[in-house]
């Protein structure tokens, strides 16, 4: 892929499968495959921006909103007694090189959340589950 045409624009463009729970005019929030804990999220531009320094006000503002909603979903569904939002900046220190905001309850669980599933299937069946619940929650904010 070329960098303006990364997993993440694809995801946003439907067309490469995620688990997607939500999304608004310019951000669409999906599970992360490995979640830290049940639930992780991760919230991108729709369109390509690479990090903070290359993304718009109001595209960050959209993100922005997007994640409040999914805090409040999180915390709603599973309880958790915080929510962290996490989000890396700079060529070589993001995994994707696509503005991306993590969004997960905590306190951290350890070993990750993902680790518990000893096989790609198993994780799967648990992401749907969990955007079921997810998608559930957010036609009932709406
Ligand atoms: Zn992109």
């Amino acid at each position: 892929m070329t960098p303006n045409k990364d997993i993440f624009c694809a995801i946003a463009a439907k067309e490469e499968p995620a688990f997607i729970v939500s999304e608004n005019s310019h951000a669409v929030a999906f599970l992360d495959r490995e979640p830290a804990t049940e639930g992780h999220m991760l919230i991108v531009p729709k369109q390509h921006a690479n990090d903070i320094f290359d993304i718009s006000e109001e595209k960050l503002a959209a993100v922005m909103s997007l994640a409040q909603q999914s805090a409040v979903a999180l915390k709603k569904i599973f309880g958790y007694t915080s929510i962290i939002l996490h989000q890396v900046n700079g060529e070589g220190a993001q995994d994707v090189r696509h503005f991306h905001l993590h969004v997960y309850g905590g306190p951290h669980a350890t070993p990750y959340f993902y680790q518990q599933f000893s096989t790609t299937e198993d994780l799967n069946t648990s992401l749907e589950n969990t955007q079921k619940r997810i998608v559930n929650e957010f036609t009932f904010l709406k």
